[in-house]
């Protein structure tokens, strides 16, 4: 029997990790193992899939820039335009995993999908956890019952969808929830079971596809503004200063904000800043002029999305050149 083809796209993070003792789970050298040595490590992917490795970069993921971004976001269109590839998994550092798989997810195709997994543990520790990620989330991406799913996420036996996906743990192996809401599949020995069709929760989910069908070279600058006790709204010219063309607002409790601060985004709002208000707190939505007036601070409501979620949605939207109204119907989608 012909095996299907997966492509495996390695970008660093912890599961390719190298410690100087089996017993140090942090204080490792992240992506300092190669993509060959991560398949080597798990003989029984050959039995899934025929695999085609490839490394584009070999980072932790706290350094990926819009760059990285972008060139993944190039190579998974073209990946995806084989018709012979059943499915493609991206290995990722766990720190950006979540807003890596919502980029995909909302700039490229749905049809062949793409599941990024990473692990908490490198891999030269005592029961590592990447190894089993790495063949949970290649049986997943084969799985036809996954095909139209977009980019999910695939952590210690749990897959998520990429705009509910959130790390909530910095070390522990769980570390990975549904923000909101619950998990697309359980893994039990070693295959999927969906809770919910996968492809149908794709459709639910807004995309960006036909608005970016060119890439662009860079993507347009948006910065995260915290909320917090003492905040000095000095920050929101400074950061318009350095070329932001949108702001989120990490917002205390429900979105909430400072009347300085909100003065200071409004302003910034008013010059064609696109703003939008989002909340620190790690579960539960913002929802529009809910507590802070919306409409008079010429404001976005991030819904259900996190800061740095809508921050990525806020980037791309930019660059697809949507308005406010538009961003704000774009987040209510989520
Ligand atoms: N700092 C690492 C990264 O995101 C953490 C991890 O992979 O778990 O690349």
């Amino acid at each position: 029997m012909d095996l299907p083809r997966l492509l495996l796209i390695a970008t660093g993070g912890t599961i390719a990790g190298a410690a100087p003792s089996a017993d140090r789970t942090q204080g490792y050298r992240p992506g300092a193992v190669p993509v060959s040595a991560l398949v080597d490590a798990v003989p029984a992917l050959r039995g899934l899939a025929r695999i085609e490795a490839e490394q584009p970069f070999a980072i932790g993921s706290q350094h990926m820039t819009g760059a990285h971004h972008l060139a993944l976001v190039a190579r998974i269109r073209a990946a995806q335009a084989d018709p012979g590839l059943a499915g493609i998994v991206v290995t990722h550092g766990t720190d950006t995993l979540e807003e890596s798989a919502l980029l995909l997810d909302l700039a490229c195709p749905r049809g062949v999908p793409v599941v990024l997994t990473g692990a908490m543990r490198p891999a030269t520790a005592i029961g590592a956890d990447g190894p089993m990620n790495l063949y949970a989330a290649a049986a997943v991406a084969v799985d036809p019952a996954a095909r139209g799913a977009g980019a999910l996420v695939l952590m210690n036996d749990q897959v998520f969808g990429p705009d509910r996906a959130a790390k909530v743990h910095t070390s522990r192996t769980d570390a990975f929830v549904a923000r909101d809401g619950a998990a697309l599949a359980s893994i039990l020995d070693g295959r999927p079971h969906w809770h919910l069709p996968a492809a149908e929760a794709a459709t639910r989910r807004p995309s960006l596809l036909d608005r970016l069908t060119t890439l662009p070279t860079t993507l347009p600058r948006v910065d995260i503004v915290a909320q917090h006790v003492d905040a000095d709204p000095a920050i929101v010219p400074f950061l318009l200063s350095r070329g932001a063309r949108g702001l989120v607002l990490a917002g205390t409790g429900h979105g909430t904000v400072s009347d300085p601060m909100r003065d200071a985004l409004s302003a910034a709002a008013a010059t064609g800043c696109l703003v939008i208000r989002a909340s620190r707190v790690a579960n539960g939505p913002v929802t529009r002029n809910a507590g802070v007036d919306d409409d008079a601070g010429g404001f976005v409501a991030a819904g259900w999305l996190s800061p740095h979620k809508a921050r990525l949605v806020a980037s791309l939207a930019l660059d697809a050149g949507l308005g406010r109204d538009a961003v704000q119907a774009l987040v209510d989608g989520f």
